[in-house]
């Protein structure tokens, strides 16, 4: 707001000079930072689960895909997300390549250079899959054009071995551009994303999604720009919030940032040992679950029945949804813009945990019945 104030009291004539000068950073910027990106996340094997204790980095394995494939992923989202921050104060304190408003002072322009990347993303991954697709077996096909290019035909597009499309555009740019955009607002959950990226190879995006319009438009433009909203809103009108509002927002905010994160958390300990740990004081327990997958193998799997898995079938998503309130409601009531957020998220993961359900009842067929007759609640006990 006060580069906008300075910029408007400059005088006429040196406004042209001035915009061309914006265009060239700005066009410098933009390149910079994803290009920046791609050889940080290529590049810089992960050293930092090396020296920071609890943080699970580095080569993992990701998920059995449908035609009994495993994956190998660099996990240095961490590292990526602190060097890159590191290097924004840096020229913010010191080396002056662009100024730290620039994303701000650019929001239009750089939404348009957002979606040409979004686009191009997309109908490289579409031409690709056609004509020089990573794993065959893994591609789906549905008859329907349009269809294809929106939720993607590659299960897990890669250039090389290491370049994965759906670790990288999901990851970053726009997850590493969220902070970026909205400094501090964000910054537990986004740093959480990245603690916890190991953790992400077993989430619905990864594991079952294909990667097409739906993951490269989404993870490039709206991503960005959709879940920073509240923080624009308040350049504009600043609020004042009272104590009693404060407290309770930080309290939502708290309380589902818990529930998600015990939640998330409860499930990938259950599924990494096996059952073999302890679920709030307790042995868990499960369901044990068969399923065939597309190259006619069978697999074993176990559905967990206690901790917050036996409060609802996606509690993950009902601690998500109450710290998204949380966000909406520290702009206070005066405009209904920036709860867009928390109506986008509550469309988002209603259609998810309905999605996932489809297909889990697909998978284990009567064992899903099973599961659900022991947890008959999807988001919230005794009402959905
Ligand atoms: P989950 O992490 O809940 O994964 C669902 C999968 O977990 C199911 O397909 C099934 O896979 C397995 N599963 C289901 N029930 C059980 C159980 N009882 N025990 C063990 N495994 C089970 O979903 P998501 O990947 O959608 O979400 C992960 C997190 O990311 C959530 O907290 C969500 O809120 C958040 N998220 C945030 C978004 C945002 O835009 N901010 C967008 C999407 C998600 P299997 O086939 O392996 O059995």
């Amino acid at each position: 707001a006060v580069t906008m104030e300075a910029t408007r009291r400059r005088p006429q004539h040196s406004a042209n000079g001035k915009r061309s000068e914006q265009k060239e950073q700005l066009a410098h910027f933009d390149k910079l930072l994803r290009n920046f990106q791609v050889f940080l996340y290529m590049c810089f094997p992960d050293i930092t689960h090396k020296f920071i204790p609890g943080y699970v980095g580095g080569v993992q394995e990701g998920a059995r895909t449908p035609a009994g494939l495993i994956n190998k992923y660099e996990i240095n989202g961490l590292q990526c997300w602190l060097i890159t921050h590191a290097l924004w104060f840096a020229n913010a304190h010191y080396f002056h390549w662009f100024s730290p408003t620039i994303i701000f002072d650019n929001w239009i322009p750089l939404l348009w250079c957002a979606n040409i990347l979004g686009y191009a993303v997309s109908t490289f991954a579409f031409i690709k899959a056609h004509l020089f697709p990573t794993n065959a077996e893994d591609c789906k096909f549905t008859g329907n054009v349009f269809y294809n290019y929106m939720m993607g035909i590659e299960f897990n597009p890669r250039i090389g071995k290491w370049f994965d499309f759906k670790l990288f555009f999901n990851g970053r740019p726009g997850i590493v551009a969220w902070t970026l955009i909205n400094l501090s607002y964000m910054a537990i959950y986004v740093l959480d994303f990245f603690w916890n990226e190991a953790w992400y190879l077993k989430t619905i995006d990864i594991c079952h999604d294909h990667f097409g319009w739906y993951l490269g438009w989404g993870d490039c433009v709206w991503l960005p720009y959709l879940y920073t909203l509240q923080g624009l809103y308040l350049v504009y009108h600043p609020v004042q919030l009272s104590d009693a509002h404060a407290l309770a927002v930080l309290l939502l905010g708290l309380v589902g940032y818990y529930i998600f994160r015990s939640t998330n958390h409860q499930k990938d300990l259950f599924r990494r040992t096996e059952g073999s740990c302890s679920i709030w004081g307790r042995k868990p327990t499960w369901i044990e679950c068969t399923y065939r997958s597309a190259d006619g193998g069978m697999h074993r799997s176990k559905l967990l029945t206690s901790g917050f898995w036996g409060v609802a079938r996606h509690f993950n998503y009902t601690g998500d949804l109450m710290g998204s309130l949380a966000y909406c409601a520290s702009c206070g009531f005066g405009h209904i813009l920036p709860y867009f957020y928390i109506v986008y998220m509550t469309i988002l993961l209603v259609h998810r945990c309905v999605r996932d359900e489809h297909r889990c009842s697909s998978k284990y067929g009567k064992d899903w019945k099973r599961y659900t007759d022991a947890v008959p609640s999807r988001l919230i006990p005794g009402v959905f």
